[in-house]
């Protein structure tokens, strides 16, 4: 269950600069999504709903970190031209139990084998010479060389993930490494996904001479479904006030998050706002974005609600920027990473200052091999396909010159 405080809806005709308004979001929602364990094989993409502290070191023995010869340092002392020659007793593999090194004397051994207790050192057999039943070690190597220490990379107890922690194939390898076969999760916060229009069908269905394909919600399913929510396509809504109201409010109920796109516009059959006044409560955003303008915030029973723009463009931006860390948020995750990544601008371009302005971009590499931005060819869909990500000009920006650093959201940091 979420919570929306009305704190958020305050200020409802300025036009918010988008780290206000995201800013707003985020204090003004709670997570309240239950929590379960899965296995550590269906836990990418959850969130970790509890510390993990490490039920045994890592790694959990020590063990020699190359094949070569084990011994004690101390050992090596005499050796005149710079060697020491040490004869040959015993052999440990991984896996093998662990075994004593006689004083005076090396062993063989190979990566990952439990270290002989009493040997401090092992040489690499690359710089080690075999003499019969004999090796020569170089009396240069440090004493402690290639001796992997127990718990020098976890220490039994010590936190290894925190909770809020949205897990990555990296992390359920630090997992599986500790023996941790089942993962306390927070449960996926369930988004409810609509879109709006007389003038939007489904791919595959029949199209009037005025009607268009709904480009939205796949695109949206897709990016919620990829930031680990559940999702429920309840299709589209025809810009009809009566039956929006019934649809909404039947969606509310079941969901933490009810998304639409479309119909928040000012237009004469936007019709969303108007709705969500009625059958919840409201708050409306413009934003001070390019594209992207408005955007509709509320509450629906116990859904959060967000109207996105119908334009793809737009609900891809304000899907990123403030969808993105809501969704976050109402999944317990920690804060997202920074995304944005300063690059060399390979374009120029002039804009109007007071307002965020996201540009779609290629990143290639110049002559010397640094990255570079340049503006993605095509129009707005095709120029979104056909972009890495989006340039993001600040609102005091008045004009971009060729070889001035601009940030790019890659778009595969925003999902
Ligand atoms: P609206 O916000 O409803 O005024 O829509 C703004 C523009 O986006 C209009 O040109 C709509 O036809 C278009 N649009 C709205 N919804 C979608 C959608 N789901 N897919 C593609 N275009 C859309
Ligand atoms: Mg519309």
């Amino acid at each position: 269950m979420t919570r929306l405080s009305d704190d958020c809806f305050a200020g409802d005709d300025a036009v918010l600069r988008l780290d206000e308004a995201a800013a707003r979001l985020a204090g003004s929602l709670t997570a309240r999504v239950g929590t379960g364990t899965v296995p550590l094989a269906e836990a990418d993409g959850r969130v970790l709903a509890a510390d993990i502290h490490a039920p045994l070191p890592l790694p959990p023995f020590d063990n020699a970190a190359v094949d070569g010869y084990a011994f004690r340092h101390a050992d090596l002392a005499g050796g005149a031209d710079g060697t020491a020659r040490l004869p040959l007793r015993g052999r440990i593999l991984a896996g093998s139990a662990e075994a004593e090194t006689v004083a005076g004397t090396a062993c063989r051994i190979f990566t990952g084998a439990p270290m002989p207790a009493g040997a401090d050192t092992v040489a690499m057999q690359e710089d080690v010479r075999r003499e019969g039943d004999a090796v020569l070690i170089p009396a240069r190597i440090a004493r402690g060389a290639n001796w992997r220490r127990a718990g020098e990379d976890v220490a039994l107890g010590a936190r290894a993930l925190p909770a809020g922690r949205r897990l990555a194939p990296e992390d359920l390898a630090l997992l599986a490494a500790l023996g941790v076969a089942a993962v306390p999760v927070r449960e996926r916060p369930r988004i409810a996904v609509f879109s709006t229009g007389d003038e939007v069908g489904d791919p595959g269905d029949a199209r009037g001479p005025a009607g268009i394909y709904d480009a939205n919600r796949p695109m949206l399913l897709a990016l919620l479904r990829r930031l680990g929510a559940a999702v429920t396509d309840l299709g589209i809504l025809r810009d009809d006030p009566a039956l929006l109201r019934g649809r909404l409010r039947a969606a509310a109920d079941g969901a933490d998050l009810i998304l639409t796109s479309g119909g928040v516009s000012v237009g004469e059959a936007d019709h969303v706002r108007h709705v969500v006044s009625e059958a919840g409560s409201l708050g409306f955003w413009r934003l001070a974005i390019k594209p992207g303008k408005p955007v509709t915030v509320g509450r629906l029973g116990e859904a959060a609600f967000v109207g996105l723009p119908g334009n793809p463009v737009a609900a891809y931006v304000t899907f990123a920027f403030v969808v993105r860390p809501l969704l976050a948020r109402l999944s317990g995750a920690e804060d997202l990473p920074l995304s944005g990544i300063p690059v060399r601008a390979a374009f120029a371009h002039a804009k109007k200052p007071g307002r965020r302005e996201f540009l779609r971009v290629r990143l290639r590499r110049d002559a010397q091999g640094r990255v570079e931005a340049a503006r993605a060819p095509g129009g707005a869909l095709s120029g979104l396909a056909g972009s890495d990500g989006l340039a993001d000009l600040a609102e005091e920006v008045t004009h971009l010159e060729p070889g001035e650093t601009v940030v790019v959201h890659p778009h595969a940091l925003l999902r």
